[in-house]
């Protein structure tokens, strides 16, 4: 029989003409939008996706027939298709390579027969029973009963934010309103930032939700786990999926609720290929399955604080801690009355007094700062040599334990010189502190006079780059078997310590003059984030302190923190946002572009500028001149943005879809010596 329908396939092909890169084939039968098949593609053969709508018009002739239809699998649905659509043209990521991005790396490689045997297994696995018999939930408190009835009030079109402080019980929220979904017979996405933060939360889900079927997906899963619990997601077999951002992409026909936990986090922001942001596209989401979609935070993101604010979201709060335990007493030291001391800001006598108290009492204290190493740079008093790193324009970082200079940028990694490499002096020394450094301090300054050591733990992306290494750690915490945890900001996410009540900030202040204007929003969120691992237990709530080391006690960001006042500091940001015509009040785009010289770089864009001036629209949009990334040199690459503003967002998007088919023309001219370019699409940093 001849091949004879002509099919529209996505396929991860090379970007051409528009965002619109599906390819046409022949296929021998009529396939239904969502099919998986193989196809060839010069001389590969890949996966790809039968795309709903009319097929191009190239001579047929010159059209191949499709190699094989993954029949054994049900078309992923329509829903899913619109959810990849939208979010090519939104970010501006060409359809077929964001459809292929968003399917788990294993399926790209199976053919029809490998998948069919994996099906069978899963189908094996899925018909084991469950244990079914759940924790019974606590019942509710009144804030949280509140809180249920008018979630079951609000109409499922209108998003809500749930504001509730850290220990409020949004978690219960998010298992009550899961446990309705399924009873429904709908299945249930639920995202959070981080991997490392899934399995407690898993566990949880399953205790309460036992007998339903719940599957993880993110990057730490091996692909063959990472298949299954996607295949499990798409055949309707798995009622749960708890995920990381690219969880947001997994096909689930029955999709009832999407809980976004912690949905002011970063990390939902992907940030190569197609910058999508998670959170968002939940949103989008929901709305073209008719799910409900949950955003929690103790510090909602300003953008659905604003929403809310205008009525387009629901907004719901628990404003206290369960068993009302009291939030943390926020005590600012102020560092200007403080000793001055060698090597920067480490622990000042009233912080350190305040952690023997602690010690002495049998409870546990964390302490974080937000650098790793031992010191950010090595300096030679004599003739200024500072350890510098010749790809990159930034310091390598000194690490005391295997004594390394590390390049945190392009991972360049050398011993650590004897002498200064400049001069010979011998007394090279360590400007700064990070992790490592700090770690060492406290270890000495709390040695008790008897000798006994305090117990220390440090936790940050060199002490558990070994597999099971950060379970262990924390185990030792929660053990009990630590008296100070020193970290950086991974210690603070999330983590349901018991008996922690002192936490402390060493060095916070550098954030409230970046230059990036969503740096007090993150700094407020980390601290309130970091608070809330202290008094978690009622047993342990009394007396439980934020400590913050600042040489700016009288900033408004500190002062909104002591009271705890979210809303007055989202307040105030907003105001700010407001007069400058920032987000949310404004809608950005960066474009990016990386050359060998900083100088083609921003000839690159200079030229995309000069474009932009010509398109249809472009009097709704400023764009702004050229400028170097704040490290403009990575591994030898010059990195230079440039930034796009419009007051309506439907604006910026008719510009883009007229410009980013015009920067590919340009570019592809030849006249330009860029490595790569990439348009970011409401960018987290500016
Ligand atoms: P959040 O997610 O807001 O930080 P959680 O849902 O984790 O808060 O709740 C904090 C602690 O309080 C958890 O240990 C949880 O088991 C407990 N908890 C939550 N709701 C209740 C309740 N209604 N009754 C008793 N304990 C509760
Ligand atoms: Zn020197
Ligand atoms: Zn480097």
């Amino acid at each position: 029989m001849s091949a004879t329908q002509r099919i529209k396939v996505a396929v991860e092909a090379p970007q051409h003409a528009g965002l619109e890169n599906t390819l046409d084939y022949l296929s021998e039968q009529p396939l239904s939008p969502g099919t998986l098949v193989r196809a060839p593609l010069g001389k590969r053969e890949l996966l790809g996706v039968v795309w709903a709508g009319a097929p191009g018009d190239w001579p047929e002739g010159e059209l191949k027939p499709l190699s094989a239809v993954l029949s054994e699998l049900p078309p992923l649905d329509p829903a899913w298709q619109d959810l990849v659509t939208f979010a090519s043209a939104y970010y501006q990521r060409g359809l077929g390579e964001l459809a292929m991005s968003v399917l788990p790396p294993e399926l790209h490689k199976l053919d029809a027969g490998q998948l069919a045997l994996r099906l069978r297994k899963l189908h094996k696995a899925m018909a084991q029973p469950l244990d079914a018999a759940p924790d019974t939930p606590p019942p509710p408190s009144a804030e949280q009963a509140e809180v249920l009835a008018q979630l079951a009030a609000t109409p499922l079109a209108t998003p809500v934010l749930l504001h509730g402080v850290t220990g409020s019980g949004k978690t219960e929220v998010y298992l009550n309103a899961a446990a309705r979904a399924l009873e429904a017979g709908r299945q249930v996405l639920v995202l959070v930032p981080e991997i490392n933060l899934t399995p407690q939360l898993e566990a949880r889900f399953a205790a309460r939700l036992a007998g339903r079927r719940i599957v993880s997906l993110h990057s730490g899963l091996t692909p063959a786990q990472r298949l299954r619990s996607w295949l499990a997601a798409h055949l309707g077999l798995a009622d749960l999926v708890l995920g990381t951002r690219l969880a947001v992409f997994t096909p689930l026909p029955r999709l009832g609720l999407i809980v976004v936990d912690e949905e002011h986090d970063p990390s939902y922001k992907q940030q190569e290929g197609a910058r999508y942001s998670a959170r968002d596209l939940a949103v989008y989401r929901a709305r073209l399955q008719g799910a409900r979609v949950l955003l929690g935070s103790a510090t909602p993101s300003l953008e659905s604080w604003q929403r809310a604010n205008e009525g387009r979201y629901q907004r719901l709060a628990l404003p206290s801690r369960i068993g009302g335990a009291l939030l943390p007493r926020v005590r600012l030291v102020d560092m200007n009355q403080q000793p001055k001391e060698r090597g920067g800001a480490g622990l000042s006598p009233p912080l350190l007094a305040a952690i023997r108290e602690r010690i002495a009492r049998g409870e546990q204290s964390l302490v974080f700062l937000n650098r790793r190493g031992y010191a950010p740079v090595l300096h030679c008093a004599d003739c200024g040599w500072k350890s510098g790193c010749p790809h990159c324009s930034a310091w390598r970082v000194f690490h005391k334990l295997d004594r390394t200079l590390r390049c945190h940028h392009c991972g360049f990694t050398e011993r650590v010189p004897r002498a200064c490499p400049d001069c010979g002096n011998l007394d090279i020394a360590p400007i700064g502190r990070g992790t490592e450094r700090l770690e060492e301090q406290i270890g000495t300054l709390l040695a008790a006079g008897d000798g006994t050591l305090p117990r220390i733990a440090r936790i940050d992306a060199d002490s558990t780059r070994l597999k099971g290494s950060l379970e262990a750690q924390l185990g030792a915490v929660h053990a009990g078997e630590v008296d100070v945890l020193v970290g950086t900001q991974m210690v603070t996410k999330g983590h349901d310590f018991r008996r922690i009540t002192l936490v402390a900030a060493v060095n916070p202040d550098s954030a409230l003059f970046s230059s990036d204007f969503r740096a007090p929003e993150r700094l407020f969120a980390l601290l309130m984030q970091a608070a809330g691992r202290a008094g978690r237990s009622a047993e342990h709530a009394q007396g439980a302190e934020m400590w913050v080391q600042t040489w700016h006690p009288q900033h408004a960001l500190y002062a909104a923190l002591r009271r705890h006042d979210f809303a007055a500091f989202a307040a105030s940001q907003l105001e700010e946002r407001e007069a400058a015509g920032l987000p949310p009040f404004a809608h950005l785009a960066m474009l990016r572009a990386d050359a060998r010289q900083a100088e083609q770089a921003q000839a690159f864009l200079q030229a995309a500028a000069g474009l932009a001036a010509t398109l249809p629209g472009a009097e709704a949009v400023s764009v702004y001149a050229p400028v170097p990334l704040p490290v403009a040199r990575v591994a030898n690459v010059e990195r230079m943005q440039m930034l796009v503003e419009s007051a309506s967002r439907p604006a910026l998007q008719r510009f883009l879809a007229a410009w980013v088919p015009a920067l590919h023309a340009l570019r592809r001219g030849g006249a330009h010596k860029v490595l790569r370019w990439a348009i970011d699409v409401d960018p987290l940093a500016i």
